[in-house]
C-alpha cells in the first residue's frame, strides 16, 4: 500500500481475485500455497510477493515468471492473484461476502493416490452452495511409481517424458477423480482438454511437491478469472471499503484487532468503521492499519509495519478501539461519505441474513465464526436435529446453563465446532447431566452426535422392553397333565415368544379372551427356570384354573397382554423384537381385532 493518496481519476480499477485452498486433510493444501509462496520469492526481486495478513499476493509478473510461457502479462490485466493463507473449507465458509463466498475461485486439492474423501465432498458441496467457480488440482503425481520428477515444469512436458507404465498409472488416477466429479454433478475434463471453464470443471495434474504442473495451475487460474470474472473484479478503488473479518485476536500494544480480508474500496486510517459484533454493529474508528513486516525483520520488536491506506483485494489487521465483541465472519465496513445510519443498516441485514433459526427445545451449538456457526445450522437442519442457541464464540459457563434447560436428555447437549471450552465452564460441564461434543470436522460432529442418540435410544428401547409384557403362545400337550389343580401342572410347548414367569394366561373362547390363571413356575428338564424361549417343552405350573375345565390338553394359550404394552410393541417396538415373537404378537392383535378393530391403536 503506498502513501500518497491516488487521484481521482484513477480510482476505477481491477482488483486482485481472491484464491482459496480446500480439500481433504493430508491432500497438500498447505504444501502448495508454500509451494507456490516460496517459488515465487526463489524468482528472485523484492516485491515478488506481499504477505498480507491472512493471505498472500502474487502480482501478475511474478505469476508470469512462474508461469513461464503459459501465461503472457501482456494478456491478462488482472494484477495478479491474492491467496488465502490458511487453507480448508473452513476458513472458506467463514469467508463470505454480501451472502456470497468470499473467495472468488477454488482450488480443490485431491491426492491423485487417495481419490475423494468426506472432506473432498464437503468441499464441493459449499461451492456448488455458493457458486463458487474451482479448479481441481491433482495433487502429487511424483508419487506415481516409475514417475520422473521434472521439477517446476509445465505438466505438458513432464508428462511426456515419463515412461509408458507411469504414465498409465497417473492416467488411471485421474480418470477415476473425473469420474467422481461427474459423479457430484460437474462436468470436468484434464484442463488443457476444456473449452467452456464455467460449464466444466478443469482438473490440474500437478506435485506440490515438485511444483510440476503448478505453472499450469497459475495459468488456469488467471485466465478463468480474465475470462470470466473480470467485470466482478472492476471496483472504485478510492471508494468505501467492504471487507469480511477473518479473525478477532488480542495485540499486544493494541488491544483487540480484526484480522481483516477487503474485497472492495479502501480503508484508511481514521476511517470510521462498522463491524459486525456478537451484541449487533460496533461503530468504531480506525487507530491503526497494520500489515506484517517483510520476513527477514520479523525477530524485531515491532511485527508489524502501520500503513496509511490500503486498497482491495487485501488482508489488512485494523487496530481499533471496541473490538472486542467482533466477531470472525462478519462484514466490515467503511462509512467514509456515506450517512453511519444506511452503513448500521447495511451490516445489521447482513448478521440478519446469517441468524439461524432456533426452536424453544433443542441442542446447544457454538462455533468459531459465523460462516462455521451457519454450515452448522445448515448441517444440523438435514440431519432434523433442532437448535435451542446458536453462537459464535467459546463454550461459557452460560451455555452449560442454557442448554441443561432442555427438556430432552438428547438436547442437554453443546456441539462446539473449533472452539475452546472457557475453564469455569469446564467446572460447569463436570457438575450438570449436559453433555459436550467437540470436533473441527461439520460431518464428523454431526455423526459423533447422531451416535450418541441412537445409543440412548437403543439403551432406553432396552429398558422399555424390560418392563413390558411380551407375547407368546404356546400349547398344552397331549398326556402331560401331572396335576389338575391347586396349582395346575401342565407339560406345554411354547410356539412362539418367550413364555415367563408370573405372566397372567389368556385363552380364547371363541371371540373373547379370557384369563385362566397367573404361570406360578417353569420347570425345564426338572429345573426352575424363569424364562423359556420358543420351540421347548416344559412344565409348567398355572394358579386358577382346573384342567378339564378352564383348559385342556391341546389347549392353545397366550400370554395375556394389556393393551397398552400391545399397542407399544406394535408401534414402536416391533424392530427389536424377535421374528417369533413378532409373529405372537401379530396374531394376539388379530384375535382382537376380529372383535374391536382399533384395540391397541
Ligand atoms: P494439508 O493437510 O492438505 O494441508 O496437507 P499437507 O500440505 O500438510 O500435506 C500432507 C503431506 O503430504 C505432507 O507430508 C506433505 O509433505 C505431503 N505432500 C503434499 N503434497 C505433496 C506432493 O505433491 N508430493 C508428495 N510426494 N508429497 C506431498
Amino acid at each position: 500500500a503506498d502513501a500518497d493518496a491516488p487521484p481521482a481519476t484513477e480510482s476505477n480499477a481491477l482488483r486482485t481475485p481472491i484464491v482459496a485452498v480446500l480439500g481433504h486433510v493430508d491432500h497438500g493444501k498447505t504444501t502448495l500455497l508454500d509451494k507456490i509462496r516460496g517459488s515465487a520469492v526463489s524468482e528472485g526481486e523484492a516485491g515478488a510477493i506481499t504477505q498480507h495478513i491472512g493471505a498472500t499476493a502474487v502480482p501478475l509478473e511474478t505469476v508470469s515468471q512462474m508461469a513461464g510461457s503459459l501465461v503472457k502479462p501482456e494478456d491478462f490485466d488482472l494484477p495478479g492473484l491474492l491467496f488465502i493463507d490458511t487453507p480448508g473449507h473452513h476458513s472458506f465458509s467463514t469467508l463470505r461476502s454480501r451472502g456470497g463466498a468470499l473467495a472468488d475461485i477454488a482450488i480443490v486439492v485431491v491426492d491423485v493416490n487417495d481419490g475423494f474423501q468426506p472432506q473432498t465432498l464437503e468441499a464441493l458441496d459449499i461451492l456448488k452452495r455458493t457458486g463458487t467457480p474451482f479448479v481441481v488440482a491433482a495433487n502429487k503425481i511424483d508419487t506415481t511409481p516409475g514417475w520422473n520428477p521434472q521439477d517446476g515444469s509445465p505438466i505438458q512436458g513432464s508428462y511426456e517424458s515419463q515412461s509408458d507404465s507411469a504414465r498409465g498409472r497417473l492416467d488411471e488416477n485421474l480418470y477415476e477423480i473425473i469420474g467422481n466429479l461427474s459423479d457430484e454433478g460437474f462436468s470436468a475434463d484434464l484442463y488443457w482438454r476444456v473449452q467452456n471453464f464455467q460449464k466444466n470443471v478443469g482438473v490440474v495434474p500437478l506435485s506440490a511437491m515438485t511444483g510440476e504442473g503448478i505453472p499450469d495451475l497459475l495459468a488456469v487460474l488467471m485466465g478463468l478469472s480474465q475470462r470470466y470474472m473480470k467485470e466482478e473484479m472492476e471496483i472504485d478503488i478510492s471508494g468505501p471499503g467492504a471487507g469480511t473479518v477473518l479473525e478477532v485476536k488480542e495485540e499486544r500494544g493494541f488491544g483487540a484487532t480484526v484480522d481483516v480480508v477487503l474485497y472492495d474500496g479502501s480503508v484508511r486510517e481514521d476511517d470510521t468503521i462498522v463491524v459486525g459484533g456478537v451484541n449487533g454493529p460496533i461503530v468504531t474508528e480506525v487507530r491503526a492499519l497494520l500489515q506484517p513486516r517483510p520476513n527477514a525483520e520479523i525477530r524485531t520488536e515491532k511485527r508489524f509495519d502501520k500503513v496509511d491506506e490500503v486498497r482491495a483485494a487485501a488482508g489488512i489487521k485494523i487496530a481499533a478501539p471496541d473490538l472486542d465483541d467482533a466477531m470472525a465472519g462478519a462484514p466490515i465496513r467503511v462509512v467514509r461519505d456515506r450517512s453511519e445510519e444506511d452503513v448500521i443498516d447495511d451490516v445489521t441485514s447482513e448478521l440478519a441474513e446469517i441468524e439461524v433459526d432456533t426452536a424453544d427445545e433443542g441442542v446447544v451449538v457454538k462455533a468459531d465464526t459465523l460462516g462455521s456457526l451457519e454450515a452448522m445450522a445448515n448441517a444440523l437442519k438435514e440431519a432434523e436435529v433442532p437448535i435451542l442457541r446458536a453462537e459464535v464464540g467459546d463454550i461459557a459457563p452460560r451455555d452449560v446453563a442454557v442448554a441443561s434447560t432442555a427438556r430432552e436428555m438428547e438436547h442437554k447437549v453443546i456441539l462446539g465446532f473449533n472452539v475452546d471450552v472457557l475453564p469455569n465452564a469446564e467446572d460447569e460441564l463436570d457438575t450438570s447431566d449436559v453433555r459436550l461434543f467437540e470436533d473441527d470436522v461439520i460431518y464428523q460432529l454431526i455423526e459423533e452426535y447422531e451416535g450418541f442418540v441412537d445409543e440412548r435410544q437403543r439403551a432406553q428401547q432396552e429398558t422399555v422392553l424390560d418392563k413390558i409384557i411380551r407375547p407368546c403362545r404356546f400349547r398344552i400337550l397331549e398326556d402331560h397333565v401331572f396335576r389338575q389343580s391347586g396349582p395346575a401342572v401342565v407339560g406345554v410347548e411354547v410356539l412362539s415368544g418367550t413364555l415367563k414367569n408370573n405372566t397372567n394366561v389368556a385363552k380364547w373362547e371363541g371371540s373373547k379372551p379370557t384369563r385362566v390363571g397367573q404361570l406360578s413356575g417353569i420347570q425345564e428338564q426338572g429345573e426352575d427356570v424363569s424364562e423359556v424361549r420358543a420351540g421347548n417343552r416344559v412344565s409348567i405350573a398355572i394358579d386358577g384354573p382346573t384342567v378339564g375345565r378352564q383348559i385342556d390338553e391341546g389347549d392353545e394359550l397366550w400370554t395375556e397382554l394389556p393393551e397398552k404394552h400391545a399397542k407399544i410393541l406394535e408401534q414402536e417396538l416391533s424392530d427389536e423384537i424377535p421374528a417369533d415373537e413378532l409373529e405372537a404378537l401379530t396374531g394376539y392383535l388379530d384375535k382382537h381385532r376380529q372383535r374391536d378393530p382399533f384395540w391397541g391403536k
